[in-house]
């Protein structure tokens, strides 16, 4: 396998989504319910309309996608795949976030995954503060272990 076009790739993608959940998390504790918490409010208080405020955080994100794209493109460069990793963690955010857990579009609604019901439950507790204050479960895709046990129990009580 050769390393540089197979193993580099690879690598920066996956390292750059994972790195990315831990950015967003920061991003949502310290800025959305910091600083720019006018552009989340509207995401807890739940306002009429498709679109929030809060979306404009997809376009802040997709920046510096955008900005690896294009130098490591032209650079030929792991920058390219750096905007892929980000890129890639922003449509995983938008599936699991948007759609699957605030059915914004009805493409998938019930599940018996006890990972996609902790990861539900744990937005769900997120979106009891409708504070800038206050607050957990700040991450998307890391969920706290006591959800994802919390989910089997309930799955196994279902049973029987
Ligand atoms: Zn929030
Ligand atoms: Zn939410």
């Amino acid at each position: 396998m050769d390393f540089v076009s197979v193993v580099l790739p690879f690598i920066a993608v996956l390292g750059t989504f994972v790195a990315m959940e831990g950015v967003a998390w920061l991003a949502h504790k310290y800025l959305m319910h910091g600083a720019m918490w006018y552009f989340h409010e509207d995401h807890h208080s739940h306002g009429p309309g498709f679109f929030e405020k809060n979306d404009a955080f997809f376009v802040i994100f997709a920046v510096p996608s955008a900005y690896c794209f294009i130098t490591g493109g032209a650079a030929a460069d792991v920058r390219l795949w750096i905007g892929v990793g980000i890129a890639l963690y922003g449509l995983a955010y938008f599936i699991v976030h948007d759609v699957f857990i605030h059915r914004r579009f009805k493409w998938f609604q019930r599940t018996n995954n006890a990972y996609l019901m902790a990861i539900r439950k744990a937005h769900k507790v997120h979106h009891k503060y409708l504070q800038k204050e206050g607050g957990e479960c700040f991450g998307m895709l890391f969920v706290p272990p006591r959800y994802i046990r919390e989910a089997r129990q309930s799955l196994r009580n279902k049973m029987k």
